[in-house]
């Protein structure tokens, strides 16, 4: 069966290349957008000053690690009343900005990081064809800690009752 469909590591992202290295790792290599929304006024431009560059680590294929290498490009603002001068793609649906994995294997670590821990989530992770040292899924886990903390704490509590045997009794 023919598909049009291409995969993608997300929207607006087309893959370039997919490489295997002698190790049975896997690059993907990826190049962002062709043009960019500036984070202050919102015009769209297309006029390129130049190209950043960053690593993802992301799920690995059969389990065998995948690096995203992403091109992204770095815009000029052409709307004269706005400040900014250059602003650079974040592929935000990807990896947060300055992550070193993308969102999904992020997400991943948090859940296996709040079940298992550090050291045995480090083994689980590298069976798994994701390596990643016990440090980094603790530091993930304080991180997302401090984020929950920076909530706004509860102003309103709701207590239900809830029964031990039914029309019996409740607690
Ligand atoms: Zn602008």
């Amino acid at each position: 069966m023919r598909t049009k469909s291409k995969w993608s590591p997300g929207p607006g992202i087309k893959v370039q290349s997919v490489i295997s290295s002698e190790q049975g790792d896997w690059v993907v290599s990826a190049c962002g957008p062709e043009s960019g929304i500036c984070p202050d006024c919102r015009h769209q431009s297309r006029s390129r000053h130049g190209w950043s560059y960053r690593n993802l680590q992301d799920l690995p294929i059969q389990g065998s690690a995948v690096t995203v290498k992403l091109q992204l490009r770095r815009w000029r603002c052409t709307y004269r009343p706005c400040g900014r001068q250059t602003f650079t793609d974040r592929a935000p649906a990807i990896a947060s900005p300055y992550a070193r994995r993308t969102t999904r294997v992020a997400e991943i670590v948090g859940l296996l990081g709040h079940s298992t821990g550090g050291r045995p989530g480090e083994r689980l992770m590298r069976r798994l064809g994701m390596s990643i040292s016990d440090d980094t899924i603790l530091r993930h886990l304080k991180r997302n800690a401090a984020r929950i903390d920076d909530d706004p704490p509860a102003r309103i509590v709701g207590i239900d009752d809830w029964s031990w045997r039914k029309s019996w009794r409740y607690g």
